[in-house]
């Protein structure tokens, strides 16, 4: 194998080189005692046989002392710790030492002289005794092999060519061809050293950190939150952890062995588990599941489930392992979230209801103060005292009006049932539509109103939400103006295919801490007490502008002024070629109205009745009353009516059933129209149900009346 090719992680040649040192020193005992023996031999053989006794002793203390120092050195390195073994100094004093003996091994043909052949050839083997023998402890480390093979042998072999004895040519060849095999041999026993000592270490490496791992797993398996549970295909425990005693209640000897149904599963849940133990055996980990427990004092959790089945070598499933969470806190906080939905939802229905029948309850009144103020002023009696004391009631009564719509348009807009129409309104019809509703106000407050009617182009707006929105900042900049002030109206074509229109006072202006607040419902900011006015038109006109798709927004400079700006898709037109879908409705002059035409009237509250009486005659027409459904349906039995007029809620037979009951009896062609004081959308539709034709909303405004009358009795 090539070791190069395979190069080990600095840690595990940490290791490596460790193991080298530890082999190296671990084989010294033993060479130091053999080569002790060997070196007395060979002294006392020589002795009487050297050319220099003198010398052969020298070399006698060289070696004995190079053995000495080298024993001391293995000595302290078998006592030195781990971590001072790894140290590089043991490694470099070793490779040293061994060259220095190798050396001293190599002196002894040349200390130990002698000129008597057999004993120099003694010489020789004992030199290639230890030379060989010394293989076999030094080639852990190649370097340290021919540091000690090279100096010994070398010097040996040039002893044997000077000493130029017949066989000195063929020893040196011998000895040539033996430093060359020892070497390489050395070299082969140093590669299979090296690499047995990586696989052990590396194998060692291997089995502590799967030990490691094992432990790792024990500790998590004891202490995570999870409850780990594994059973076998009886369904008995095998495993359960510190989690699982702790949320199921039983401890690890009462779970282990028993069936994991009985334990944790309520009895009525045998159907669902039966389904969950099929997905398993088809080899599919259930995860995330969320399944009603009990633990062992019978009290109801919820866990969240993971499970997967365990299979053998041969794929077949052996047991099953499973987490759970418990997520009971959850749950019922998930439940109480619900619940408190549910409640708002049920308090903000109430809201509604509430406001609608609020609605209806101030329409009531309202209806009979507005309608018969307005029939007060036909009077040609009354005197400028009392017609200026009529005004006020009128003004007072329209505010209240203004007031309770603008509280039902906030509760529709709340509760979704808004709804807009969005189509292409034609700018020129709806400024002249708010010029002809707004001049008067303008005029009487001596202010100069000045609206370009004549622009031509369109913006993409319900036409009925456009109107109101432009009316109450057209309204605002009258009320919220100088004396002699004026107000204007500026159009612009913005570059996004947007039209900008601006409404521009002379007013006090408007502060820029006071235009942060001044779209939220119910603020008046700093408006004085004698301007009329219920702070919602703004917070309203904000949200209907962004139902259309548009905004709304303030530029002002206090002292100078207003601009209240909206911006809404839409194109000025550079030819005249727009051609509005929804043309502003015009109102028409009363007419004289035809007096044959029979009109029945079913409404049973006394007020109500007068004052639709007496809208009718003020109109032209007169009618017959009835206080409800039933006594329509048999005062329409007896005579034949052009048209009915009904109140929805009534005693005894409401507004609903008549119609229904007449349509059912065949009278199709006779138009019914409701009376009600409820303004929702929805109150329109059941109306329509019911088989009505139309809805009059109270107050019923006399040009409203008219116009009904006319649509139906033509
Ligand atoms: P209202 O006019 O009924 O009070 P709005 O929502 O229409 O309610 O307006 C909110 C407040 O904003 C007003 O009370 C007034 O203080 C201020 N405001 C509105 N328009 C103007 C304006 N053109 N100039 C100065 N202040 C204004």
């Amino acid at each position: 194998m090539d070791l190069r090719r395979n190069k080990p992680d600095p840690q595990l040649q940490e290791q490596i080189e460790l193991e080298e040192i530890r082999l190296l020193h671990g084989g010294t005992p033993f060479s130091y005692t053999a080569s002790f023996v060997i070196v007395l031999i060979i002294y006392t053989i020589l002795q009487d046989h050297v050319v220099s006794p003198r010398n052969l002793n020298i070399w006698l203390f060289i070696i004995l002392s190079v053995l000495f120092v080298r024993s001391i050195d293995s000595f302290l390195f078998s006592r030195a710790s781990e971590e001072e073994q790894k140290e590089k100094k043991w490694r470099i004093r070793f490779i040293a030492g061994t060259g220095i003996a190798g050396f001293c091994w190599g002196l002894l043909p040349w200390l130990g002289y002698t000129h008597e052949v057999e004993y120099f050839a003694f010489i020789i083997i004992c030199l290639v005794g230890v030379i060989a023998g010394s293989l076999a402890t030094l080639s852990y480390r190649w370097e340290t092999m021919a540091l000690f093979l090279l100096p010994s042998s070398l010097m040996l072999a040039l002893r044997v060519v000077i000493e130029d004895h017949q066989y000195s040519n063929a020893t040196t060849l011998v000895m040539a061809v033996f430093i060359f095999f020892s070497l390489t041999a050395g070299k082969r026993v140093f590669n299979n050293t090296q690499q047995n000592i990586r696989l052990r270490l590396e194998a060692d490496n291997r089995e502590r950190a799967i030990e490691l791992m094992h432990q790792k797993q024990a500790l998590h398996l004891q202490n995570t939150p999870l409850a780990i549970i594994e059973f076998d295909l009886d369904l008995n425990v095998t495993e359960w952890n510190k989690s699982a005693e702790t949320m199921f209640g039983y401890r690890r000897h009462e779970a282990i062995g028993e069936n994991i149904l009985r334990l944790i599963l309520p009895r009525d849940s045998s159907e669902e588990a039966e389904k969950l133990w099929q997905r398993l055996l088809n080899y599919e980990a259930v995860i995330g599941a969320i399944i009603e427990n009990k633990t062992k004092n019978r009290d109801k959790i919820f866990c969240e489930w993971f499970i997967t089945p365990l299979t053998d070598q041969q794929h077949r499933i052996v047991g099953i392992a499973a987490m759970a969470l418990d997520i009971t806190d959850k749950k019922i906080n998930e439940q109480a979230i619900i619940k408190s939905k549910e409640a708002a939802e049920k308090a903000s229905h109430a809201k509604s209801d509430f406001l609608s029948s609020m609605s209806h309850e101030l329409r009531t009144p309202l209806n009979a103060i507005l309608g018969f103020t307005q029939l007060l002023k036909y009077e040609k009696t009354l005197t400028d005292k009392q017609k200026s004391h009529i005004e006020e009631i009128s003004s007072a009564g329209n505010l209240l009006l203004e007031l309770v719509n603008q509280i039902l348009d906030l509760a529709r807009i709340e509760k979704g049932h808004l709804q807009l129409s969005l189509e292409k309104v034609n700018l020129a019809d709806t400024l002249s539509e708010c010029q002809a509703m707004i001049a008067p106000l303008a005029e009487q407050n001596q202010l100069s109103l000045d609206i370009n009617t004549r622009v031509e182009g369109y913006v993409i707006a319900d036409y009925t939400r456009l109107k109101q929105v432009m009316l109450n900042l057209l309204s605002n900049a009258i009320k919220y103006n100088r004396k002699n002030g004026s107000i204007r109206i500026r159009i612009k074509q913005k570059q996004d295919d947007r039209i900008y229109i601006g409404i521009i006072d002379t007013g006090p202006g408007i502060s820029e801490e006071l235009q942060q607040e001044i779209f939220q419902p119910f603020n008046r900011l700093n408006a004085a007490s004698n301007i009329e006015g219920t702070g919602i038109g703004l917070s309203i006109s904000k949200q209907l502008m962004e139902m259309m798709g548009g905004s709304i927004g303030v530029i002002s400079k206090i002292d100078e002024g207003s601009e209240f700006w909206i911006e809404l898709p839409g194109k000025l037109a550079m030819t005249t070629a727009i051609e509005s879908e929804t043309r502003a409705p015009r109102l028409e002059v009363l007419d004289n109205p035809d007096s044959s035409v029979s009109i029945l009237v079913a409404e049973d509250n006394p007020t109500n009745q007068a004052l639709i009486l007496n809208q009718l005659e003020a109109l032209g027409f007169t009618a017959d009353l009835v206080e409800n459904g039933q006594e329509a349906l048999s005062a329409i039995a007896r005579k034949d009516y052009q048209l009915l007029i009904t109140d929805c809620n009534m005693p005894v037979m409401d507004g609903y059933k008549l119609a229904h009951t007449l349509r059912q009896r065949g009278y199709s062609q006779l138009p019914i129209l409701a009376l009600t004081a409820d303004a929702f959308p929805e109150k329109r539709a059941d109306c329509i149900k019911a088989g009505m034709n139309d809805l009059i909303t109270k107050p019923v405004d006399l040009k409203t009346l008219k116009n009904m009358l006319e649509k139906y009795l033509n």
